[in-house]
């Protein structure tokens, strides 16, 4: 097996991967980086992000505002100093965007331009129209062209990583072109693999987002910490699950139920203010776990407009006029007309709420680091953790960057420390058991299982148990059914039994991926017998900061399903309060 050797390994080259890159690259232009992807890093989902990226700005706002608005957002699970970390470094990291050439959208004064997002009290959240994922990106790929330290490897797919003395020293990769497995010898190693919500069946998330970096970091021993909260965003187009951002109702659209009323103000986000631009009251502008859950209670008083897709809601943004959406929102009225049929300026968009984010991933404290030495992680798959138990809307682009950063700083400070040299043998050992252990996977015949089957029985089973609202008896069901998948997962039998671009065995191994995220998911949602964000028990309706204001850790076992411990949340300034979201956004 062909070796390459790095000083640091990256997997992944979407935002965070790419600002941890640079990032190295800076700190030293000695330290060689390997900058490993399944996909071109501009196909990775950053590019798909559309809303904006906040961070203070203006001079009426302050970080007291946006770590408050964090902390009680994640409804106290994040961790105070990261959070802390994550307000201090956001707006140096957002101008030095700007300075690389992010087109940020500008005030007709020429000074950067900020919109209202859900769940902050002011305006911080930075965009370039609402392509703003798609320029962060950009502008991230086209500076790390600057480093010749960084080398890409791009449509590798990682499938293991080689842990050996106690530490993480590098990583087993397809090259998709040829098939071929490679090992990759690196002194330390950054997992930036983005998030898992393809184990949903409905989700906003690109086809590549299956949980790769999460199992990884998992098979190697390192917990995956609070899995439990998973993001549904409000409003999704009902047929596809594609996006429309927040920024919808930033701009001023609001959301209507079946009979025109503003059904928002019923769930303790009124009253009820004259429709306007940027809206005042919290209203639309309420937390996405708030809205997503009154939805599902409007849709139980039957209070939702059937479509052929289900039950939806209505995003109104008529109001906003023709100007408007052109300049502030061409993409959702290209995506809504391209794929629904429904043009914003002229009729409201049915809409519903999809899956779109995870806050949970893998365990890393405040230096991105893993308890895992020589392993670091950032971005979606990582759990810092700022997101605690619902994430607000914008705070995972600015994570992606200060986080990415950091991971980035903190692997070059452990390879120029010292990091011992491995051992050759017992390293090429590891890669060879991997590749013998894919390749019984492909040679496989006689098996009784196909992934596509298994996959819909896994999407299924979380879509019934997993979703906004659970109960122990779901997710009990769940558990079992994941454990049996698990289990049949060996079974799979791949079509395709060809080296190159063999998409079949990169599906199968996705499936894997999602299979081990799924009952991470499942075991820790039964475990926490409280509501608490974006995790609402049906059975267990109340915040129960007694028991369960504690971080999640579920730890993996390859037959047995995970073991879950807790970790006390720090809190350095915010004790737990009541979130209350009547208030004004100013
Ligand atoms: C439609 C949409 C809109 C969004 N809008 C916003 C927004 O406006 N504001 C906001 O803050 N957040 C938004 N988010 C969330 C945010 O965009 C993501 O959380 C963030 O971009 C994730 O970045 P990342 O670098 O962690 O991962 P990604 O950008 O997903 O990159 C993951 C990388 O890992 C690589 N990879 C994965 N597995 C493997 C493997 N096995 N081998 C090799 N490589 C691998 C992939 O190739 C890819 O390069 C949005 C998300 C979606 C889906």
């Amino acid at each position: 097996m062909e070796t390459i050797q790095t000083d640091v390994a990256i997997i992944g080259a979407g935002g965070a991967g790419l600002r941890a890159a640079i990032a190295v690259g800076e700190t030293d232009p000695k330290l060689r980086i390997a900058l490993i992807s399944k996909v071109y890093p501009m196909r990775s989902h950053t590019c798909a992000a559309e809303g904006g990226a906040a961070g203070v700005i203006k001079p009426d706002d302050s970080l007291e505002n946006h770590f408050n608005d964090t902390v009680g957002g994640g409804d106290w699970l994040c961790d105070q100093d990261a959070v802390d970390y994550l307000v201090q470094e956001a707006p140096r990291e957002l101008i030095q965007l700007e300075h690389w050439g992010c087109p940020w959208s500008r005030e007709p004064n020429g000074s950067v331009a900020v919109r209202p997002f859900g769940g902050m009290i002011k305006q911080r959240t930075w965009f370039a129209a609402d392509k703003s994922g798609f320029h962060i990106l950009h502008t991230l790929f086209q500076t790390s062209l600057k480093f010749p330290s960084i080398q890409r490897f791009d449509e590798y797919y990682v499938t293991d990583l080689i842990v050996d003395d106690g530490r993480c020293q590098g990583l087993t990769a397809i090259e998709m072109r040829s098939g071929q497995m490679r090992q990759f010898q690196a002194r330390a190693v950054i997992i930036a693999g983005g998030g898992a919500g393809r184990m949903f069946p409905f989700t906003t998330n690109g086809a590549i987002k299956t949980g790769d970096g999460m199992a990884l970091a998992y098979r190697a021993g390192v917990a995956l910490k609070d899995m439990e909260f998973v993001q549904y965003h409000p409003t999704g187009l009902p047929n596809t699950g594609t996006l429309l951002t927040e920024a919808c109702r930033g701009e001023g659209g609001i959301l209507l139920n079946k009979n025109g009323r503003r059904f928002l103000q019923d769930y303790g986000m009124g009253p009820e203010t004259p429709v306007g631009k940027p809206q005042l009251k919290t209203m639309e502008l309420g937390p996405r776990d708030r809205v997503s859950q009154a939805f599902w209670h409007e849709q139980k008083k039957g209070n939702m407009l059937p479509t052929q897709w289900g039950d939806c809601m209505l995003l109104d943004m008529r109001h906003l006029g023709e100007k408007a959406i052109n300049e502030r929102l061409p993409l959702v009225r290209d995506v809504t007309t391209s794929y629904l049929g429904v043009d914003p300026v002229t009729d409201p968009v049915p809409v519903r709420p999809v899956v779109h984010y995870m806050m949970g991933g893998i365990d890393t404290n405040i230096r991105a680091a893993t308890p895992l030495a020589g392993l670091f992680a950032a971005g979606e798959c990582a759990c810092v953790s700022i997101n605690g138990a619902n994430r607000l809307g914008s705070n995972s682009l600015t994570e992606i960057l200060v986080f990415g950063r950091r991971a980035g700083l903190s692997a070059a400070e452990y390879v120029r420390s010292g990091a011992r040299p491995g051992n050759d043998a017992a390293l090429a050992a590891k890669a060879t058991a991997a590749q013998a252990r894919i390749r019984a996977r492909f040679e496989k015949t006689g098996g009784k299982e196909s992934v596509a089957a298994l996959r819909k029985e896994m999407m299924t089973t979380m879509e019934r148990n997993a979703g906004i609202y659970r109960s122990g008896d779901g997710l009990s069901e769940a558990c079992v059914k994941l454990g049996e998948l698990r289990h049949r997962y060996a079974e799979v039998e791949l079509t395709d039994k060809t080296n190159v671009y063999n998409t079949d065995l990169l599906q199968a191994l996705e499936l894997g991926s999602m299979l081990d995220c799924a009952e991470a998911v499942a075991a820790s949602a039964l475990a926490r017998k409280e509501s608490r964000g974006a995790h609402q028990r049906l059975d267990f309706v109340e915040r129960d900061d007694k028991s369960f204001l504690r971080h999640s850790l579920a730890y993996y076992h390859p037959t047995d399903p995970p073991r879950v411990e807790y970790r006390d949340v720090v809190i350095t300034k915010s004790q737990p309060g009541v979130r209350d979201y009547s208030g004004d956004h100013q």
